[in-house]
């Protein structure tokens, strides 16, 4: 039977030690780190999400500036923020909320965001450097589930990993990431041809498709670390991942379940990836 890691247990853990690295900063800076929100339109799920990542700023220590906009304001107002945001030195990370209502031109207004102040990896620049080993911000979801991985003791190196999804959010960050950490790694999507088969060969496999419990038994190996990062709802309304839990549960070495798994990792990594945009303007 397959250990269940969760996210949101592992996150309470490393926001114990970020709290307390800016209690220190308090005493010793004069300023602590601080996380620029943008949200533009009044989409429910982005609201809420918005809230859950003001909320977790809030518990650290960490302060946050909210600019919310109605939908019917320009890309270029929407841009001219952007721009004050990198240039206020008292701002240190800075999170465009996406999707942007439609209309927008998100390509263009992620990479006005100044590199230094990217914290949801998403600019080109931070892209690149994660595809040529640099350092930069890595998007918040891969991170969180490389942190995952090491809290189940799964060693990286030498294993075979799958992951199902390319998104540039979730699937290409992630097995870059795997990949840079010495794992064989394949890249699977909807043309693949055999997907269970593929992942059946896995040790390590990344589920980021959006199709509620899609990963069943016939998709892992006996003994296979399973991070689950689909959100999505199943027939009774409730939250479930891409994988079917319950199927997979006693094959796997270890599991991360939906909710409770990712998510939390997720919100956990933007936090992380403030301070150390604060840390770089320290030094
Ligand atoms: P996208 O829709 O951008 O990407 C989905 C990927 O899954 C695509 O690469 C797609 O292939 C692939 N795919 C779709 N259907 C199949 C299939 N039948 N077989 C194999 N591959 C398939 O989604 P995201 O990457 O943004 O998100 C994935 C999931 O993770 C969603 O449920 C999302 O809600 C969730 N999520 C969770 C987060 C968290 O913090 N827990 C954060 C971000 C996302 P193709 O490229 O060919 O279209």
């Amino acid at each position: 039977m397959g250990r269940v890691v969760y996210g949101s247990e592992l996150a309470e853990k490393l926001r114990a030690t970020m709290k307390e690295k800016i209690e220190g900063y308090q005493k010793t800076q004069e300023r602590v780190p601080c996380l620029a929100v943008i949200l533009v339109g009044n989409n429910p799920a982005s609201l809420s999400y918005v809230k859950g990542k003001e909320k977790a700023c809030e518990a650290v220590g960490i302060q946050s500036q909210f600019f919310h906009f109605e939908e019917t304001i320009s890309q270029e107002e929407l841009e001219e923020c952007i721009k004050a945001c990198n240039e206020n030195v008292e701002i240190d990370g800075i999170l465009l909320q996406l999707p942007l209502p439609k209309g927008f031109d998100e390509t263009h207004a992620l990479s006005l965001i100044s590199p230094e102040k990217d914290v949801d990896g998403l600019h080109p620049m931070n892209v690149g450097r994660l595809y040529l080993g640099q350092e930069g911000f890595v998007p918040c979801t891969p991170l969180g589930i490389m942190e995952l991985l090491k809290e189940m003791g799964c060693t990286i190196e030498g294993k075979s990993a799958v992951v199902i999804g390319r998104s540039q959010l979730v699937g290409a960050p992630v097995a870059r990431l795997l990949q840079n950490a010495n794992a064989t790694v394949t890249i699977c999507h909807s043309r693949t041809k055999n997907l269970p088969e593929v992942c059946k060969k896995a040790d390590i496999l990344v589920a980021a498709i959006g199709k509620a419990k899609m990963v069943n038994h016939e998709y892992v190996k006996e003994g296979a670390y399973v991070i689950d990062v689909g959100i999505n709802r199943n027939e009774d309304g409730k939250l479930c991942g891409d994988v079917d839990f319950d199927d997979v549960l006693p094959l796997a070495e270890a599991i991360t379940p939906v909710p409770k798994g990712v998510g939390p990792m997720t919100i956990c990594m933007l936090l992380e990836n403030t301070i150390q945009a604060y840390e770089r303007k320290l030094k």
